[in-house]
């Protein structure tokens, strides 16, 4: 497959590199361009490249395939979607998990599964500068943490947990049961230990053998460029922790965006309207106000200018996500002032004729304009 790289050149390693070698290449490359803490544009796709090669180099059976015959052999291709990797898993004991999974190994079910913590959303409200440029917030949370105290294990020492003598740890039990000519197997969660595989004999004082405890906690977290109101940004394990030390659940950040004074937002595209003086818009006029970018947004009305026309500043709107900005659209409306003294109406009377339609050329006017709108 022409632009795919070489699995061995991805990882780092060389051609005859043992099990060892490739899985310490993986950690560290995999740390370094996890999407939870690598944001660089491109980072996401190198995590894919990265498993993608470590699923087939750590396959005895597909390395094998791909030495001899590369990207283009039998098994190999495919769209690869890469694997649910959190990035606490690349330390410590979680590790041995993922691997298990790569080496589609898959047998040892006697593992007990760990339940997975709730996920918490959360509302937050940020300035609408945070659309243009990104930056970096922080919420403040009840999560449920494991319990320092026993280590999230709920038993007040090590001793105080035991294996479940219903299921064998295992958090599941089979039922068997003959149905007439049939044996029927049922398998559910082991109500003894709730699927925990573990009892607790004397429980742990500071959580009550729950292995969890409720703080405040104060997270950080990065906003990117272009968010809108609605928007959630998920940050894994950053929930609660379930009970007796399970895998914490997610943490769910849904933004809304503070208006802007006077922009409204269409996409990436920003809107408003502008008055602008009868002379302004007759003789033409360029103006500056402050902008978004740290640059004046620089207004140039064309001579003979309407009201009720559009000017259209390219590049100058919120980030699209592709390295490119929106526009900024504003909507020319006419400024009649709100009061205006004798000298300045008589000028203005004097200039009347000139500035109007004259009676003879009403019906016509109004023709075009009938034609303009229909056209
Ligand atoms: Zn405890
Ligand atoms: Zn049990």
């Amino acid at each position: 497959m022409a632009g795919k790289r070489d699995y061995y050149e991805v990882l780092g390693v060389s051609k005859d590199a043992n099990d060892k070698e490739l899985k310490k290449a993986f950690r560290s490359l995999a740390r370094k361009y996890h999407p939870d803490k690598n944001s660089d544009p491109g980072a996401d796709e190198k995590f894919k490249e990265i498993q993608e090669a470590f699923a087939i180099l750590s396959d005895s059976d597909k390395r094998s395939q791909y030495d001899r015959f590369g990207h283009s052999g039998p098994g190999m291709g495919g769209g690869f979607s890469g694997f649910d990797i959190r990035y606490e898993d690349l330390f410590g004991s979680g590790l041995e998990d993922i691997f298990s999974s790569f080496f589609g190994g898959g047998g040892r079910s006697s593992r007990t599964r760990q339940s997975r913590g709730r996920s918490i959303l959360v509302r937050k409200k940020i300035p609408f500068q945070m659309a243009f440029e990104g930056g970096s917030e922080e919420v403040t949370v009840d999560t449920f943490l494991p319990c320092e105290k026993c280590s999230g294990t709920g038993g007040a020492k090590p001793d105080d947990v035991d294996i479940c003598a219903t299921c064998r740890g295992q958090g599941q039990v089979t039922q068997t049961r003959q149905v007439g000519p049939f044996v029927q197997q049922t398998s559910g969660i082991c109500p003894s230990c709730n699927g925990r595989g573990k009892t607790i004999i004397n429980p742990c004082k500071s959580c009550r053998g729950d292995g969890r405890i409720k703080k405040k906690q104060t997270i950080r977290f990065n906003v990117p460029p272009g968010v809108d109101t609605g928007m959630r940004l998920r940050m894994r394990g950053k929930g609660h922790v379930s009970e007796h030390g399970g895998v914490a659940g997610d943490l769910e950040i849904e933004l809304k965006l503070e208006q802007h004074p006077w922009f409204e937002r269409d996409g990436s595209e920003l809107l408003m309207s502008l008055p602008v003086g009868f002379p302004d818009l007759m003789l033409g006029k360029t103006l500056e106000i402050p902008h978004i970018d740290g640059k004046p947004l620089k207004l140039k009305i064309p001579p003979n200018s309407l009201a009720g026309h559009t000017l259209n500043i390219t590049g100058r709107g919120l980030p699209t996500g592709r390295g490119r900005r929106g526009d900024v659209i504003i909507l020319l409306k006419l400024h009649m002032p709100k009061k205006t003294d004798k000298g300045v109406k008589s000028k203005v009377e004097s200039l009347r004729t000139e500035l109007s339609i004259s009676e003879s050329d009403l019906e016509n006017a109004i023709l075009d304009e009938a034609k303009d709108r229909r056209s």
